[in-house]
């Protein structure tokens, strides 16, 4: 039994992955339409509107729902529209009032933003939520983080028109992520006109008539018709029965479970953002999978987070497999980086200035790809495949030896002799 109390489908479906890749492509035309010139294409004065986008996006989350739902009747799943609470270790207990006993408990509850310390006016406030159903394009958008969500949301308002600002409060943006590919997507995001602020915070909102006016921790202001809180996401584990049924929580605020993704109450389990590891909706899939696996399909899969390909779908866009290059210099004993920037060959003609940043690095003792990095057009499409090899174990001669597909940017990294840089490990002091 299936217990959904909104819609099925989860946040990547509803209100996270899909429709916010559909609002990434809306948002991409824009410059589609002004490189077309460079290529001979007098694009007649375009004028976008955001309300046939979101109806157009709603209908297709409606259709996917729908296909979901389809899905798992087929497989003799009962879904209840209802929330559920764990009454006892094997007993739900309803919110129409039924009682359900069962054998296993999965929980998959999710995770639901959060918007940091409280500050004067944080009801004004939007989070990725509400993005999805704006009544219009706000003109000038203030978004406070520099993580995903933040960043991805930049791109998409920009794209779409918005002047945009970004708030961010450490050093640069995508923390996390290898520093070279840090500082070329905060240069590309402002060569396309983001105004990013670093070192920062919004310290409050004030409604000035229809507008706000945003005050920063620098005593500097903007304007903004809209102000999104990208500030991360807090795992779902409140007012669910978890603390009744002896289900302990871990220090990360998720609940906490071996590499079987089972708690310590031994058939409760739990998989995706409610554990709070690495949040990304194929984690969350591949961990199911493995609880299935384990608990139906008589064989005990672990799930090995060591190579998670991601992305963030920001303009421009990141791919990302293995160590960044910091975290390889403290772990290996020598680290070689082979690195790439170079304008795209679709810049030329339609004359944008734009780069495209590739970085591969090595483990120098065993040539060993142990880390690949890309920002540009087709970075997360790249990765997903190179993200094999890495997975594989492939060494920088496999690369080296596999034949270039020209002409495209990916070849740049199979092509890649000469060393950038190659790094002994510091001594520990
Ligand atoms: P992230 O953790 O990626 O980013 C949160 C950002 O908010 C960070 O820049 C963080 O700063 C900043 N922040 C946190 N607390 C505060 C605060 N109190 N005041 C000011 N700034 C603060 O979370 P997101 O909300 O962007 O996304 C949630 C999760 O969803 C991601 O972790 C990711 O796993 C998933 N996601 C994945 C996507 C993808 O795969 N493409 C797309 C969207 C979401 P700092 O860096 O200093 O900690």
């Amino acid at each position: 039994m299936l217990a959904e109390e909104y819609r099925v489908g989860g946040t990547c479906v509803i209100r996270g992955c899909v429709p916010k890749k559909l609002l990434v492509y809306a948002s991409r035309f824009r410059a589609e339409f002004e490189d077309a010139a460079g290529y001979g294409w007098t694009v007649p004065q375009s004028s976008f509107d955001w309300s046939t986008l979101i109806a157009n996006k709603d209908k297709e989350i409606n259709r996917l729902e729908a296909a979901y739902i389809a899905t798992l009747q087929k497989a003799g799943v009962s879904i209840v529209k209802t929330r559920a609470v764990i009454a006892d270790p094997h007993v739900i207990q309803l919110a129409d009032g039924k009682r359900v006993r069962a054998q296993y408990i999965l929980v998959a509850t999710g995770g639901t933003p959060t918007y940091g310390d409280p500050i004067p006016g944080i009801e004004h406030a939007i989070s990725s939520n509400e993005a999805f159903h704006l009544p219009e394009l706000p003109k000038h958008v203030v978004v406070q983080g520099g993580g995903y969500i933040a960043i991805e949301f930049a791109g998409i308002f920009a794209g779409l028109g918005s002047q945009v600002t970004v708030v961010y409060r450490g050093e640069n943006i995508l923390r996390g992520f290898d520093d070279d590919v840090r500082a070329h997507v905060r240069m590309d995001m402002e060569k396309r006109g983001i105004k990013v602020i670093v070192g920062c915070k919004v310290a409050a909102i004030e409604r000035t008539e229809k507008r706000f006016s945003v005050l920063f921790t620098s005593g500097n202001r903007a304007t903004a018709d809209c102000v999104m809180f990208a500030t991360g996401r807090a795992p779902n584990v409140n007012k669910i029965g978890l603390k009744e049924a002896g289900v302990a929580i871990a220090k990360n605020g998720g609940v906490a479970v071996d590499e079987y993704s089972c708690s310590n109450v031994a058939n409760i389990y739990a998989i995706g953002d409610v554990t709070n590891r690495v949040n990304l909706t194929p984690v969350a899939i591949r961990e199911g999978h493995a609880f299935a696996d384990t608990v139906f399909g008589g064989r005990k899969v672990a799930v090995d987070l060591t190579h998670v390909p991601t992305a963030v779908f920001s303009d421009p866009e990141v791919g990302a497999v293995g160590f960044t290059e910091a975290q390889a210099r403290a772990r290996f004993a020598r680290t070689d980086i082979y690195k790439a920037m170079f304008r795209p060959l679709k810049a030329t003609l339609s004359g944008r200035d734009t780069t495209v940043l590739i970085k591969l690095v090595v483990d120098g003792s065993t040539d060993r790809v142990v880390g690949c990095h890309v920002v540009g057009e087709g970075a997360a499409e790249m990765v997903q495949v190179a993200a094999i090899a890495v997975t594989m174990g492939a060494k920088k001669a496999d690369f080296d030896a596999t034949m270039a597909l020209h002409p495209t940017t990916a070849e740049e990294l199979v092509t890649m002799r000469q060393k950038s840089a190659s790094y002994a490990r510091e001594a520990a002091e």
